[in-house]
């Protein structure tokens, strides 16, 4: 028996599929690509942008050439497919998506919000990208309808945060937080496992302290080593060493067990293009990955949560 309470399958995790039945309806994302830059790239920030950083770091179904309403319009026929009653939940994921003056954002999040079958906005950012007059936007979007601000975070560790190139500290990121959170808006936040030089313990303590937070959404990431990025010439030159699948699992589990059961963890593993992929060969097997967390935790006697305290 599942001692989990937050599932009703073999889970042993909040998924975003058991917050869909609490919901009462099935929400998919549609997977869009505004044509953002980044502050990290464009040089307010830096130059260049994160060393894993592969064109906003997304895996995008529609090259960024097509109009945002195209994409959508590709992405709801996707999803209609697979369930024709689904609702969609649009979300900006390249780059960074409220990196714009107000006015920009709200004609595009506006445009979309009136599209058929769209009942929310997903809108992954940086930390250090909202403004006071974007705060008061996206709150006042959050009374209007299901928002989730998603913030790329990756490890609380700023020695890490230099090591690539993410131009912003965790202290940063708490002002950011806090400030979404102190509106009363919807959070989730991005870690990635197997940044260069972590060892399991920090990337353990990188959730512990996410969770400490209270997060609504975390999603966990495996660190894909891309072609054409920085991080792709330190693997070649032997300075870089992807994580195994045993120890990616084994961290995952520790995560997942320091994490509040009522966080909804919409993601354990990343979706790397496996055109693109250079390393690890083993994430291209995303069912096995997701098997291999499942079967950790039913033998391990563990759930989310179990060592969550307040
Ligand atoms: S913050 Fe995101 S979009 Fe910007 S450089 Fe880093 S990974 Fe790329």
């Amino acid at each position: 028996m599942n001692p989990f309470p937050y599932s009703s399958d073999n889970k042993r995790y909040h998924t975003l599929s058991y917050r869909n039945r609490t919901l009462g309806f099935t929400a998919f994302k549609a997977v869009l690509d505004a044509g953002f830059t980044c502050p990290n790239i464009d040089g307010s920030k830096g130059f260049g942008g994160c060393i894993y950083c592969d064109a906003g770091s997304g895996y995008f179904s529609s090259p960024p050439s097509i109009s945002v309403e195209q994409q959508l319009k590709s992405e709801i026929d996707r999803i209609r497919r697979r369930k024709p009653d689904a609702r969609v939940i649009a979300y900006f994921q390249a780059h960074t998506n409220t990196y714009a003056p107000v006015s920009r954002l709200k004609e595009l999040y506006e445009s979309v919000l009136s599209c058929e079958g769209v009942c929310g906005l997903a809108i992954s950012t940086r930390p250090d990208a909202l403004s006071s007059s974007i705060l008061d936007y996206l709150e006042a979007l959050s009374r209007e309808t299901e928002l989730t601000v998603e913030l790329g975070l990756q490890s609380v560790h700023d020695h890490t945060l230099k090591l690539i190139n993410r131009c912003h500290s965790y202290l940063d990121f708490l002002h950011g937080y806090q400030s979404l959170k102190g509106l009363g808006i919807r959070v989730g936040v991005h870690l990635i496992n197997g940044l260069p030089e972590e060892t399991p313990d920090m990337m353990i303590r990188s959730a512990f302290c996410i969770g400490r937070l209270q997060p609504d959404a975390v999603k966990l990431h495996l660190l894909h080593v891309i072609r054409g990025t920085p991080l792709n010439d330190l693997y070649e030159s032997g300075r870089y060493e992807p994580m195994t699948l045993k120890n990616y699992v084994d961290v995952i589990v520790s995560q997942l067990e320091v994490l509040p059961p009522q966080t909804v963890i919409e993601r354990v593993t990343g979706d790397a293009d496996k055109r693109t992929l250079v390393a690890p060969a083993w994430s291209k097997d995303k069912i096995r990955v997701l098997g291999s967390i499942d079967k950790a935790m039913a033998e391990r006697e563990t759930w989310q949560g179990k060592y969550y305290n307040t």
